[in-house]
């Protein structure tokens, strides 16, 4: 998709910016007033690990006015395989201190600034704002979902990049112009090894790095096509690239036009978190309304079977609302649910339609309310 630059043009080159950028000067699509945007633009890269440092390095080099780096972690001698940002003499430093030195040992140009944070939904909208553009170079669900809500909810490009053993994909998130990581993924994949635990080749961050940094600096300067809309597939195996289109999900949570989703969750790493069991007894049920609930209590039956019999606390949603969408307007996406039904089949439908939707804090209870008058209230007359 071809956008209008993202960055005004900025202050006159010096002399030696005008040597030092010189082959950017003579391409015409860049020229002088791409080289101006570029001084100009303020750029977030969140990590300065595997895909941060290519990203970092040549973001540096090409001339991005601004670079802020996000890491709280330190430099330990397993990341040397890959994150060329930092060298041996480096191990124990902080990796955002470490790349602040990298960076301004290519360009003294450049303006760094260090957010040696974790990034938060507490800092998140603070931190981002300040940017133009967002590039991830992390490598976990929970910080990617909130870059993404924090980019939606800022309306900034989002240049997203992941790497696993020898693949690697990236993508940009613009939910103005396309659509978000939610839209691609509207539920965390569960069940995916970390870096960690599965291994990576080293150089594969520098493929995918590299292209994330060259959708940032076209969509800065305004050039080309960029990734919005696509999805950049990369196997180093087989040295092959495929690019597929990717639609903006009608029912997004974030970025839809009837969104459900208005700021940034509470818990991301619970968003993330694995769930443990889909179901829930009514003994476990009635412990925690003991302890004061937390989550919402949802009958999927009838209006005429919740007015016979029903849990106490719960509210009314009839399963035909999860088939036709109605229901997911009144279901936070980011609060533990709770669903029933006569005997846990109704409530075992509803529960699948909601996890397809992005929701992964939910259950239903083993038995349903026939189980609860049963074992808590046998006085009720249940049908
Ligand atoms: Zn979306």
């Amino acid at each position: 998709m071809e956008i209008p630059p993202l960055v005004e043009q900025g202050s006159v080159l010096s002399a030696e910016e005008s040597r030092r950028y010189s082959r950017h000067l003579t391409l015409p699509d860049i020229s002088t007033i791409g080289q101006e945007r570029l001084k100009k633009s303020k750029v977030l890269c969140v990590g300065a690990g595997g895909l941060g440092s290519p990203i970092l390095m040549y973001l540096a080099a090409a001339g991005v006015g601004t670079l802020g780096v996000v890491d709280f972690d330190v430099v330990d001698e397993t990341n040397l395989q890959r994150q060329i940002l930092h060298g041996q003499s480096d191990i124990g430093k902080s990796k955002a201190v470490s790349a602040r030195e990298t960076i301004l040992e290519i360009n003294s140009f450049i303006n760094v600034v260090v957010h040696d944070v974790e990034l938060s939904n507490i800092n998140a909208l603070e931190i981002l704002g300040q940017y133009d553009l967002i590039i991830d170079g992390t490598d976990n669900f929970a910080t990617r979902y909130l870059i993404n809500d924090a980019a939606v909810l800022l309306g900034k490009p989002y240049v997203w990049g992941s790497i696993y053993r020898f693949d690697g994909q990236a993508s940009v998130f613009w939910a103005d112009h396309g659509p978000c990581y939610r839209c691609l993924h509207p539920q965390p994949a569960l069940d995916v090894a970390s870096c960690a635990e599965a291994g990576v080749l080293g150089v594969l961050c520098a493929t995918i790095g590299a292209i994330q940094a060259t959708e940032a600096i076209k969509i800065i300067t305004g050039i080309g096509t960029a990734l919005i809309g696509n999805l950049m597939m990369y196997n180093a195996l087989d040295m092959s690239f495929e690019k597929i289109e990717i639609k903006k999900d009608p029912q997004c949570v974030l970025c839809s036009a009837s969104p459900r989703q208005h700021s940034l969750l509470d818990d991301y790493e619970a968003f993330c978190a694995s769930p443990t069991d889909d179901e829930i007894s009514v003994g476990e049920l009635k412990e925690r309304m003991e302890q004061g609930g937390g989550f919402l209590l949802v009958d999927v039956r009838e209006p005429y079977e919740f007015e016979l019999v029903r849990i106490p606390g719960s509210i009314l949603m009839p399963l035909a609302g999860f088939f036709d969408a109605s229901a997911f307007a009144y279901l936070p996406i980011d609060k533990e649910i709770i669903l029933y039904c006569k005997v846990g089949i109704r409530s075992a439908t509803a529960l699948k339609i909601l996890k397809s939707r992005g929701h992964v804090r939910v259950r239903h209870v083993d038995g349903g309310v026939a189980a609860w008058v049963e074992n808590f209230e046998p006085e009720l007359r249940m049908y």
